[in-house]
C-alpha cells in the first residue's frame, strides 16, 4: 500500500478560530490543531482569536490575529505597533510582571529538560523599575523618502524600512542624537544606501551613550570613503551635540548585511567613549562589546560577585571577559584575576581599563577561552574561582574539561541562553559540583531575551 503523503492540518490563507495555550521561548502565542502548532504573534495564553494562516511548514505554521475575542489578564496596550512589526519589542503586549514571570519560566523549563530542577531553585527575575528607554547602544539603518533621510527598522523578514524615531527601548539621548544627526546630514546631498541595489552612501548610524557619563559616540557607516563636505559636517555635529566625544567613519562597501566594515577613520576624539559601573570607569571602543543595559548589568554583576563570595586571597579566572568589566569588579576583592577574551581589541581595552582604575592584579590574554585556559592550567595556574560569561552557544567542551581538571572551589556561570546554561551545568553537576540558586535578571525588557546567574560549589 502506497504511503499517504502527510499533510499539514491547515492551509495557507485559511481562517480559523483558535485558543492560545502556550508561548514559545520567543514569546509567540501557540495554538494547536490536533498536535500541530500554529505560532501567532501578539497573542497571549487564554486568548481566543480568529487567525489567518500565513505560512505553512512541515512541523508548524505561522498565523496572524484577525480578531481577538478576549484579552488575557496580562495584556497591556501596545506602546508602538512598529515594535512588533520590526521585532524590536516582541513582548510589549505583555504586562511587565508577566514578562518577568515568562523569563523565569524559560529558565525553569531549560533546567527541567536537563533534570536539574530538583537540585536548585529558580528565583524571581530581577527586573527594572522603569522597563523602557534603557539601551545604551543603537544600530540604525537609514532610508530615504522624498529626498529626506530617515531612521527606521526593517520589517521582520524583509528589506522594507519602517520609519521610527522613538524606539521606546533606547536611551532618550540616543533617539535625540539620531534625529539631530539626520537633520544635519539632510542639509547635504547624501543618499541612503539601498540594500537591494547595493547603491547609495549612508548605511547605518550607530550611537552609543554612557548611561552614567552621558558621553556620546557616533559611528557613521558609509558605502564609500567620504561624506561630502566632511569637515563642515563634523564641525556642525560637534557644535550641535555637546555630549559627543567621538565620531568614527566606518567604511563598508561590501554587498553584505554585516553592519560594520573593516576600515574606519576616527574624525573626532578617539575611538572610545566612557561609562561607569559601580565605582569603576570603562573606556569602550566602537567595536567592543559592552552590556547594553548598564543599570541592569550592575545588578547582574552584583549577583555574580555574590555567588563568587570572594574573601580577598583567591585566584580567579574570568572567561569571555570582553573589555574586562566583570574582571575588574572581581579584582577589587580578589588576590589575582586572569581574564581571557577572543577579540584582541577588547583585551587591549581591558588592559587600559585596569590601568585607568589603578588595578594591577589583573592579567588579560587574547585568545579562545578553551585554548588559553589549557595553557594556564599547564603553566600551573590553580584558580579558586572560575567565572564564565559565554555567548549564546555556551561553553566549549574542552573548556569544561579544563575547568574540571583544576577543580576550582567555585564556578560562577553568567548566561544569556538558558538552554546552553542547563546543558553545561549538567556536566559540572555530574562531576560533583553543587548548584546554588539560579537568579534570572532582565537585561532586555520588552524582548524575549533572558539572562541568568548561578554559582556552583565543589562538594
Ligand atoms: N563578560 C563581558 C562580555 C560578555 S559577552 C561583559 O559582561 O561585558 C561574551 C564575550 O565572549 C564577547 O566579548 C565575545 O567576544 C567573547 N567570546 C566569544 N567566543 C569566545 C571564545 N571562544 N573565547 C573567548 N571569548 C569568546
Amino acid at each position: 500500500m502506497a504511503k499517504k503523503k502527510w499533510q499539514a492540518p491547515v492551509k495557507k490563507n485559511q481562517i480559523l478560530d483558535v485558543t492560545i495555550t502556550d508561548l514559545t521561548y520567543e514569546g509567540m502565542g501557540v495554538a494547536k490543531i490536533d498536535r500541530y502548532p500554529l505560532f501567532i504573534q501578539n497573542a497571549l495564553v487564554g486568548e481566543d482569536c480568529q487567525v489567518k494562516v500565513v505560512k505553512v511548514l512541515k512541523k508548524f505554521a505561522f498565523a496572524i490575529v484577525l480578531e481577538r475575542y478576549n484579552d488575557a489578564d496580562s495584556r497591556v496596550p501596545l506602546r508602538d505597533e512598529n515594535g512588533l512589526r520590526t521585532g524590536t519589542m516582541p513582548l510589549q503586549h505583555m504586562a511587565y510582571p508577566a514578562q518577568l514571570a515568562f523569563k523565569r519560566q524559560q529558565v525553569v523549563n531549560s533546567l527541567q529538560k536537563q533534570g536539574l530542577l530538583e537540585q536548585t531553585e529558580v528565583l524571581e527575575t530581577i527586573g527594572m523599575e522603569e522597563p523602557w528607554h534603557y539601551r545604551n547602544k543603537a544600530q540604525i539603518p537609514i532610508g530615504q523618502a522624498d529626498g529626506q533621510l530617515y531612521t527606521g527598522f526593517y520589517r521582520k523578514g524583509s528589506h522594507k524600512l519602517v520609519p521610527m524615531t522613538d524606539y521606546q527601548i533606547q536611551l532618550p539621548g540616543i533617539d535625540q542624537t539620531l534625529q539631530k544627526v539626520l537633520a544635519i546630514l539632510n542639509q547635504y546631498p547624501i543618499s541612503a544606501y539601498d540594500e537591494d541595489a547595493h547603491q547609495g552612501l549612508l548605511r547605518h548610524l550607530i550611537v552609543r551613550q554612557g548611561y552614567y557619563t552621558g558621553q556620546i559616540m557616533l559611528v557613521i557607516v558609509i558605502n564609500g570613503q567620504n561624506l561630502p563636505e566632511e569637515d563642515e559636517i563634523v564641525d556642525t555635529l560637534k557644535a550641535q551635540i555637546p555630549d559627543l566625544v567621538s565620531i568614527v567613519f566606518n567604511i563598508n562597501q561590501k554587498n553584505t548585511n554585516v553592519i560594520l566594515g573593516q576600515d574606519q577613520r576616527v574624525v573626532y576624539g578617539e575611538d572610545a567613549y566612557e561609562d561607569r559601573m559601580f565605582d569603576l570607569r570603562f573606556k569602550i571602543s566602537s567595536k567592543s562589546f559592552f552590556q547594553v543595559n548598564t543599570s541592569q548589568a550592575e545588578k547582574l554583576y552584583h549577583q555574580a560577585l555574590t555567588a563568587a563570595d570572594l574573601k580577598g586571597d583567591e585566584v580567579v579566572v574570568d572567561a569571555y571577559c570582553g573589555i574586562g568589566t566583570i574582571s575588574l569588579c572581581l579584582a577589587q576583592s580578589a588576590k589575582e584575576v586572569y581574564g581571557v577574551e577572543v577579540v584582541s581589541d577588547a583585551i587591549d581595552q581591558a588592559r587600559e581599563n585596569a590601568q585607568i582604575n589603578g588595578l594591577d592584579n589583573v592579567t588579560f590574554k587574547a585568545g579562545k577561552a578553551e585554548e588559553v585556559i589549557q595553557d594556564w592550567v599547564q603553566a600551573g595556574l590553580k584558580p579558586d574561582v572560575v567565572v564564565v560569561d559565554p555567548p549564546r552557544k555556551g561553553l566549549a567542551e574542552d573548556f569544561i574539561q579544563s575547568v574540571l581538571e583544576v577543580q576550582p572551589e567555585k564556578i560562577v556561570y553568567v548566561s544569556c541562553n538558558p538552554a546552553t546554561l542547563a546543558r553545561d551545568l549538567v556536566k559540572f553537576v555530574d562531576q560533583g559540583y553543587q548548584l546554588g540558586k539560579v537568579q534570572p535578571v532582565d537585561m532586555f525588557p520588552q524582548t524575549h531575551h533572558v539572562e541568568a546567574v548561578v554559582g556552583l560549589t565543589r562538594n
